[in-house]
């Protein structure tokens, strides 16, 4: 066997705790890690074809006995339908309480996979194998799943917490770069949030054709940040809100543009406009840091809207308490503070810079 380098190992201290494992090769130790002997491999139509193969023969040489899940690639996979499919699924291969679920895939089929494991039976374990950016930094860390209703996003799920998380930083080489893009936004919001060290590799050409080595290091030190603040706040009731920085417009840009700006380009756009509100209050100017992931990441444009149609949408923003809206602005890197006091008067303000600076 080819020896692999020495893998990130970072543990997130929720109950039960678990590690996630950040390295090029580690999908290889996954049959090591899983104990239970019956499982069923979850996937989509552009992984699964890529990797599930490999896993699932993995793990069957290993002695488990695998069955596999195959759902379209995209977000409308998290939907009720497919999770009945799941249910249905397992039932119908007469998984018991002893068996487990793995998730290979980007955010969606961990959400997707993660709820299924969290509800069948009252309770799978499950094992949680991103192979997007996103679901590496992001999606791997907290123990959220949900689907997605009609009526909203995430609106029905659950907090449960995999048995091991295990980021493969090779599988990045097949990711679109627009996906690894998208991705790299909530990294770049870990960095603001705190650790610095993260905004570097925004100079030097972050991409998924880094050397491996470096890749791993830099997603470890992200996962690292959500793990500290996850572990504060489980539940979220505090801290954890942090982590909402740049989403409050983020959340009315993707509502306004019915979904059509992706979500890591609504947040790049978010990281900026909660910078320019921070500096019209005089807490801090990191606008040209903000600008500098603007410039990098090339978002979509931004949508031709006036204020009051975002207003509408910021307002119903679910992080909003007691009808006030909450917003996450940066006393300075690496110190954020939520407020609830910013008047629509400063929102307007900072969305028609943002719109001079990037607007058509
Ligand atoms: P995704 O799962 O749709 O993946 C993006 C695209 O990349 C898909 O087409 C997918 O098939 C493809 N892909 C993934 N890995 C690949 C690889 N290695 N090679 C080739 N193609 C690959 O989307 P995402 O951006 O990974 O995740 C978004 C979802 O994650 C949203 O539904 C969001 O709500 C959820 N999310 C959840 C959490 C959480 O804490 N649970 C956090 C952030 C986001």
């Amino acid at each position: 066997m080819v020896e692999q380098p020495t893998p990130h190992l970072i543990r997130v201290r929720v109950r039960p705790a678990y590690t996630v494992t950040v390295g090029a090769g580690v999908l290889e130790s996954l049959a090591a890690n899983v104990r239970e002997r019956r499982l069923a491999l979850v996937s989509d139509s552009h992984v699964g074809p890529r990797y599930a193969s490999g896993v699932h023969d993995a793990l069957t040489a290993a002695g488990a006995q695998v069955v596999r899940f195959e759902v379209p690639a995209g977000e409308d996979s998290k939907s009720a339908e497919r999770w009945l499919e799941l249910q249905r699924g397992f039932a119908r291969e007469g998984l018991d309480r002893q068996a487990a679920v793995v998730a290979l895939g980007g955010g969606v089929v961990g959400d997707l996979t993660g709820f299924a494991a969290a509800t069948y039976l009252r309770g799978l374990a499950w094992y949680q194998v991103p192979t997007s950016l996103l679901a590496m930094v992001d999606a791997s860390v907290g123990g959220k799943t949900a689907i997605d209703l009609p009526e909203g996003k995430n609106l029905t799920g659950a907090f449960w917490q995999p048995r091991a998380v295990l980021a493969d930083v090779r599988t990045l080489s097949t990711l679109p770069e627009a996906e690894f893009r998208q991705g790299a936004v909530e990294l770049f919001k870990h960095g603001l949030l705190a650790d610095p060290a993260l905004l570097g590799p925004f100079d030097h050409g972050f991409a998924a054709g880094w050397p491996e080595q470096a890749l791993a290091e830099t997603i470890a030190r992200s996962v690292a940040v959500k793990a500290e603040i996850v572990a504060q706040d489980e539940r979220e009731s505090g801290v954890r809100a942090h982590l909402n920085l740049g989403h409050t417009l983020a959340h009315a840009l993707e509502a306004v543009s019915d979904h059509a700006l992706p979500h890591g380009d609504a947040v790049a756009y978010g990281l900026h406009f909660a910078a320019l509100l921070a500096r019209a209050r005089g807490l801090s100017d990191l606008t040209p840091r903000t600008r500098r992931l603007l410039d990098w990441e090339r978002p979509a444009p931004l949508p031709e809207v006036p204020f009051d149609s975002l207003r509408l949408f910021m307002a119903r923003d679910k992080k909003s308490r007691g009808g006030r809206q909450r917003f996450v602005l940066l006393e300075d890197l690496g110190r954020p503070v939520v407020v609830d006091d910013v008047t629509q008067r400063e929102q307007e303000r900072a969305w028609d810079e943002l719109r001079e600076e990037v607007g058509p």
